[in-house]
This record gives structure tokens, sequence and C-alpha cells, in this order.
């Protein structure tokens, strides 16, 4: 059986199990409850997500290293900069775009009455000024002990250049973290054999504790979300990769299963970068200089799954509250919700936070986030799918436009594959 398959059952599973747990409906002090769900499964999901995370910053910097010191002159580096934001932008502005429109059209605000709010604390909204400041790292191993992804990468491009302009001793240093790059790529081939079993842990915890009632409230509100997630899915990507990247939507998303199905499980796409990192270039086939710089980066600014909900969520608390917007207020939710998914960190529940920020700038009451925060676990677990696909369509995009794109490992169903030892 191959890894997806395997992946697939650990997550069929899991569900299964989980909501046996939920219909079985143990007291929380059942030798069950005390031993599977907070013992065993806990603990499987927690390793899981942590073997996943262990990695991501050596490899976002060896990698990044890699490809920003191949990549030696400032022009390609610089046109490489420019389209892969040009195109994160405009991935999240038709996102949020289509959001507005369904809202606005299936109105799921105007069929939930008997929603009782939760609780919820809005975090302040980070300042423009010191998130341009905080790009540049102070201290590149601070940046690297507290994950700050974004400091890590600006120190691996800089530090890249260098390298690529250093001659003699530059070319040794590349071939050392040539060589660490490699090592990297076969631990997470290694852990990623894990999957299975972390993504059965996690979805048992999980299912043990959906609040079905709550979906059900929010019906609409849910499925607007889900259809929305839906046609980006499968009428955006398909578009922008058989227009812009001349490849088969069908054979890029069977080969995009794993990181969809890890992104999925752990609703985040930080903890699922190195499996989407794996699979871009080795499955997919995107060049190294292109993949190090574009996926990183993505999953930390590029998220069209979060933008999607934040533009529902924002017209359905409006239309809750009985606020009218008009024209120039949904051109600020374009704008701020695009602004506020790249402010998004990679890690679940983050988007709701931010959601504050779209709210706060159209003016409508934050508290409104309470009323959608029971149901947001699992459209977090969707739109985390959403937000890695994105990042690896936009990556095979720009790697055929810089004639960085290898079709013979695109075309290859076995290129990559994980083939499982013993
Ligand atoms: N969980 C999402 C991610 O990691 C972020 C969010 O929308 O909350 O991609």
């Amino acid at each position: 059986m191959n890894l997806t398959s395997r992946i697939l059952l650990g997550m069929g599973g899991g569900v299964l199990l989980g909501v046996l747990f939920k219909v079985a409906a143990f007291d929380p002090s059942h030798w069950a409850v005390d031993f599977v769900l907070n013992g065993v499964m806990s603990v499987g999901g927690t390793l899981f997500i942590a073997s996943l995370k262990v990695m991501v910053v050596p490899l976002v910097f060896v990698s990044l290293l890699c490809g920003a010191s191949s990549l030696s002159d400032g022009t390609s580096l610089g046109r490489l900069g420019g389209k892969t934001l040009a195109l994160y932008l405009l991935t999240t502005a038709i996102a949020i775009s289509m959001a507005l429109a369904l809202a606005l059209i299936i109105a799921p605000g105007e069929r939930a009455s008997d929603v009782a709010p939760m609780s919820f604390d809005a975090a302040p909204a980070p300042d423009l000024t010191q998130v341009i400041v905080d790009l540049v790292p102070t201290n590149p191993v601070a940046a690297m002990a507290e994950g700050n992804m974004l400091q890590i990468i600006v120190f691996a491009i800089i530090l890249g250049i260098a390298i690529a302009r250093s001659g003699e001793p530059g070319a040794r240093v590349k071939s050392f973290f040539e060589d660490l790059n490699g090592v990297l790529m076969k631990l997470i081939t290694m852990l990623i054999q894990l999957a299975p079993y972390g993504v059965f842990c996690l979805m048992t915890t999980l299912f043990s504790e959906i609040g079905w009632q709550d979906i059900l409230k929010l019906g609409a509100y849910f499925l607007t979300v889900v259809l929305g997630l839906a046609l980006h899915l499968g009428l955006v990507y398909p578009t922008l990769l058989s227009t812009l990247a001349r490849l088969s939507p069908i054979r890029f998303f069977t080969k995009m299963r794993e990181p969809m199905l890890v992104a999925f499980s752990t609703a985040s796409s930080g903890a699922t970068l190195p499996v989407t990192l794996r699979t871009v270039e080795h499955r997919i086939g995107v060049n190294n200089e292109v993949a190090s710089f574009v996926i990183p980066l993505g999953a930390t600014v590029n998220m069209d799954g979060t933008a999607i909900m934040q533009g529902v969520a924002t017209v359905f608390i409006a239309q809750f509250y009985n606020v009218d917007l008009v024209m120039t207020d949904y051109l600020m939710i374009v704008l701020t919700a695009t602004m506020a998914s790249i402010g998004t960190a990679a890690v679940p529940g983050v988007g709701l936070v931010m959601l504050a920020m779209v709210l706060t700038q159209v003016g409508l009451p934050v508290e409104g986030i309470m009323l959608i925060i029971g149901v947001d676990r699992l459209l977090d677990m969707m739109r985390t799918a959403v937000n890695v696909t994105g990042d690896a369509t936009v990556a095979a995009i720009i790697a055929r436009s810089e004639g960085r794109f290898d079709d013979r490992v695109f075309l290859d169903p076995e290129a990559g594959q994980v083939v499982q030892k013993g």
C-alpha cells in the first residue's frame, strides 16, 4: 500500500473511533477516556506534530540558503520575489472576492438566529511599521529559536547571496549545505512514514470533540465557507495551473494528496511545510531554487483558504448584526483580509484571531467572532489544506515561467514516492 492510502486509512480509522467515543459519551473519568483519548491518542498526535515541526526551521534555512546561493544574481532573485508576491496577492484577492460574492448570495447571517456567542479575546492588530522592521532579524539565532519564518527567510537569502559571491570558500560552504539539505530531505522521508499513525491519533481526538450541534445551527455559514473553498480548489487553481503553467490539474492534485491530508489533520500549514516542500520538489518537479523560496514564503504569507473564511465571516457578522455594508466597505474588506491573511501565522486557529483586524477596519463588532468560534476547528482543517495547495500552485507556475520546472518528474507517477521499508 502506498503512503497516501495508508494516511487515508489512518484518517478513516481515526474518524470512526472518534465518532464512537462521541456516541458513547463516556464519563470524563472513564478509563477509556483517560487511557485512550487523553493518553495514547493525545501523546501520539502531539508527537506527530512535533516530528514535523522539528524539521521546519533547519529545512527552511538550509534549503533556502542552497536556493539563494544558486540564484546568485540579484536580478533573478528580485524577479522571482516580485512574481511570487504578485501571484500570492492575486490568488488571495480572488479568494476573498469570491467569498464575499458567495456570502452575499447565500446570506448565511440571515439564517442563523439562535446562535449563542462563546467567549473570545480579540488580540490587538499588529502595527504595520513594526511588521516591516521585524522582517530583518537582529539576531539570527534568536529568529531560529523563536521560529520566526520571515526573519529566517531574509537571513538565509542574504547569506546565500554572500556565499554565491565568495568564490572558492563560498563554494565549499555551499557544498556542505547542499549535503545537509540532502540529509534533511532523507529525514523527512523517514518521518513522513509516521503520518498514518499521527493522522489516526489526531482524527480520533478531533472527532470525539466536534460539536455537531453548533455546526447544524451555523449550517449556512459552514456550507458557504466550504463552497468557497471547494470552488477555489476545484476551479481557480486548476484554471491557473492549466493556463499559466500548462500542467494537468488532475495529475497535480494526485501528487498533492499527502501534503493536503497532513494539512487537513494538523490544521497548520507551518507544520505541513516539510511535507509540502518535499512534494513540490520531488513529486511535482519544481526546482529547489524556486521551491525553497516560494514554499516557505507561501506558508507564512499566502493563505487563500483563510481569506475565504474571513470574507464569509465578515459578511455573516454584518448580516447577523443588521449592519449594511457599502461598496467601499467591501473594497476595504478585500484589502484588509489580504493583509490579514499575510499576517496570519501558519498555526491552527489564527485566522480567526486576525479576523478581528478585518472587522475593526469596517466597524463591525469584534464579538461577532464568538458566534463562529464553535465551528472553526473543522473549517480550519479544510482551509489549511487549501492554503497549502495555493502555495504549491504558485510554486509550479513560477517554476514554469522561470524555466525551472522538470516535466519528467511531473509526468512520472512514481517520482518521489515514499516506499515502505520491510
Ligand atoms: N490554520 C491555518 C494555517 O495554518 C491558519 C488559519 O487560518 O487559522 O494555514
